[in-house]
């Protein structure tokens, strides 16, 4: 194993990783040999990806836990810690957009309810501050870790429909930038947290959004974005796996403050 990429023994959690992107992350991590905490407020989804990593020989546990309450957190963190000992590395990948709080032909901007945009704000930003909050504290307190937050192409320019989705991951972006610089202030120099920004991945959160619910076929606006992006096709998950590791690893040790897109060149093209 290349140093600059070793993870063997490393602690790992990731939040909403029963989900497709997550779940690929946390099967990649256990492969690198990392210890691997599969949190999910689906317990099901968490114990399934657990037990694929597991029937690989990876070492993995599903962890019950919702990312927008603290003490759910602060469980599944004991649970962690009981079974692997001190978290090495967090990545916040629970995250999602919802149908009540998406613009459409019947639900004008001036209609999206209040508790829909709420939820989709909570979750997309409040839900990686608190488990920040969480594991992040013993990780400066032994200044050394990393921390790691999903954020999405719409965090740079905001995508059509999608506001609360839009404003959240802009805020996660801003949040990654914010805690790098104040966790290197406050003494824990050592302690690093960096963004990916996925492009267009099909997913069960953003099905409804790319494909025709009867064909299948691309839906005007997953044509849009294939239209969009030089590379010509959507991302698969484990298109992300490599920033994933570099972003993890001692590779990226002088890395901080960060959001690296992963996008087929959708953020570099104009459109003309
Ligand atoms: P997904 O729906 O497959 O996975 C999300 C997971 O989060 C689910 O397993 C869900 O149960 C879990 N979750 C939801 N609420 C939770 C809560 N309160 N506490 C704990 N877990 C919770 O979606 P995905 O596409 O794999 O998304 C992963 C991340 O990637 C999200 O942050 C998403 O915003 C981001 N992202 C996705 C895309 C894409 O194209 N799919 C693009 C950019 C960014």
């Amino acid at each position: 194993m290349d140093p600059l990429f070793d993870l063997t023994g490393k602690v790992a959690v990731l939040t909403g990783a029963g989900g497709v992107i997550g779940g690929a992350m946390a099967k990649a991590l256990a492969a690198r040999g990392a210890r691997v905490a599969v949190l999910d407020l689906m317990p099901a989804a968490a114990d399934k990806i657990a037990t694929d990593i597991r029937a690989e020989g990876g070492e993995a546990i599903g962890v019950k836990a919702n990312v927008l309450e603290r003490d759910s957190v602060e469980e599944a963190a004991a649970t962690v810690v009981s079974e692997f000992g001190p978290v090495d590395m967090l990545v916040n990948g629970a995250g999602g957009n919802k149908k009540e709080a998406t613009t459409a032909p019947d639900l004008s901007f001036f209609d999206l309810p209040p508790d829909a945009l709420r939820w989709v704000f909570d979750l997309n930003f409040l839900g990686s501050v608190i488990p920040s909050q969480v594991f992040a504290r013993p990780m400066a307190e032994r200044n050394d870790g990393v921390v790691v937050n999903i954020s999405s192409m719409n965090s740079f320019r905001p995508l059509t429909r999608i506001v609360a989705y839009s404003g959240a991951k802009a805020a996660i972006n801003n949040f990654t930038q914010w805690l790098a610089v104040h966790l290197n202030q406050g003494g824990a120099s050592n302690v690093r947290v960096n963004a990916i920004a996925p492009g267009f991945f099909e997913t069960a959160q953003n099905k409804f959004l790319l494909r025709e619910e009867k064909s299948g076929d691309l839906t005007p606006r997953g044509q849009q974005i294939v239209d969009h992006t030089p590379m010509g096709r959507f991302g698969e998950p484990d298109d992300l796996i490599g920033t994933l590791i570099w972003l993890v690893s001692p590779a990226a040790k002088f890395v901080t403050g960060i959001v690296v897109p992963v996008d087929g060149g959708f953020s570099a093209y104009s459109g003309v």
